[in-house]
């Protein structure tokens, strides 16, 4: 049965609003996002006056200085909010990650948001401007330094993709024509039939795989004629921790996603193959959505009789990551632009959702 009982505080939402894209400065882009604490406030360009806001566990501005109000003054762009980078977010978000994982408990953090909207900039970052993924995975080694010699860390490590339902082993070389397959077990419960996992004993080992494996990606993608934005990808650090004098054996996995861009797509000119990929693409963040909501209800102690977790790929993957007593964190990431309005709306509704 699917019938996991998540702690109160079980999924947990962030937003992050990027700051504006030079593309987006020369067209002379307008904000219409505001943050103050914990409310991100949106505005409708076309309708002035109409807001809308949203309370969310943590919000991230990335604007110093100013910015113009709806009647073009400036203002300084933010009062409460500061400007949140890369270390400040690892620290609210990456440190509750392992410290679940140390515990034994699973973690599962997901990046939503149209393409472009900032997700691989926070999950996987770019050079010395590290997201949370890299900065997990050396945070983790780091802490097994100062651990006590009565216990033996034992890391294992997995990068896939899903695209159109398909897995994608984003470690090997060797592609399985449709995919490798999801199977269920009695007791492991859903897992992916001949993934690899590599035994890691360094934060280098796993730079080097997200490397290889970023790279896998990308070829793949332009040998589909698709772009990675299309597919989910996710990382996966098993952690073992075997306390040697006691007997005792805790396990738990940490789960890291950067969703497809959740950009609906548009209906004229993109036929047949296009279609199908932009349905699916929308089934697994659909259900997605219904499982974290599924699971906020229950948290918040509402009856909640069934999980759909069977809906898609993805969340019959992170079945045993999300609920029970595992600790989800939803990233919302979003443009300041007055011309990523509607999407933007759609990002904050659907992290509205799993509150
Ligand atoms: P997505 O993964 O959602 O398609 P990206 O992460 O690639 O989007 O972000 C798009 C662009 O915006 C990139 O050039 C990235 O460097 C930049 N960017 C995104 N978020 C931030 C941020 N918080 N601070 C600075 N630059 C950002």
């Amino acid at each position: 049965g699917e019938m996991s009982v998540p702690s109160p505080d079980s999924v947990r939402v962030a937003v992050r609003v990027r700051p504006f894209s030079q593309r987006e400065k020369n067209s002379g882009s307008q904000c219409v996002i505001s943050m103050h604490s914990q409310s991100t406030t949106i505005r409708d360009p076309k309708n002035k006056g109409h807001l809308k806001t949203f309370t969310f566990d943590l919000a991230y501005w990335s604007h110093d200085g100013f910015q113009k109000d709806e009647d073009g003054v400036l203002i300084p762009s933010n009062a409460t909010s500061k400007f949140a980078g890369q270390i400040h977010v690892f620290h609210d978000i990456g440190r509750g990650i392992l410290d679940s994982a140390w515990r034994g408990y699973n973690a599962t953090l997901l990046a939503y948001g149209q393409t472009g909207s900032g997700k691989s900039y926070s999950m996987v970052g770019f050079g010395t401007n590290k997201g949370i993924i890299p900065r997990v995975c050396e945070e983790l080694f780091q802490a097994m330094k100062t651990q006590k010699k009565n216990m033996e860390p034992q890391v294992m490590f997995s990068m896939l993709e899903i695209y159109n339902e398909q897995i994608r082993d984003l470690l090997s070389r060797t592609k399985t024509p449709g995919g490798l397959k999801v199977r269920e077990d009695q007791q492991l419960g859903f897992f992916v039939e001949g993934l690899k996992w590599v035994p890691c004993e360094n934060y280098a080992q796993i730079e080097k795989l997200m490397e290889q494996g970023s790279k896998i990606r990308m070829t793949a993608s332009t040998n589909m004629n698709a772009s990675s934005s299309r597919s989910h990808m996710v990382i996966t650090i098993r952690l073992k921790q075997v306390f040697l004098d006691m007997a005792l054996t805790k396990k738990s996995s940490i789960n890291m996603v950067d969703l497809a861009g959740s950009e609906r797509q548009k209906s004229s000119g993109s036929e047949g193959d296009r279609l199908k990929e932009g349905s699916r693409v929308n089934l697994s963040l659909t259900s997605l959505g219904n499982v974290i909501s599924a699971l906020a209800d229950s948290a918040m102690g509402k009856k909640v009789l069934h999980i759909p977790y069977r809906d898609s790929v993805l969340t019959k993957l992170l079945r045993s990551a999300l609920g029970g007593n595992s600790r989800t964190t939803l990233i919302a990431a979003i443009s300041p632009a007055d011309i990523c309005y509607e999407e933007t709306l759609s990002t904050l509704r659907y992290a509205e959702r799993a509150k």
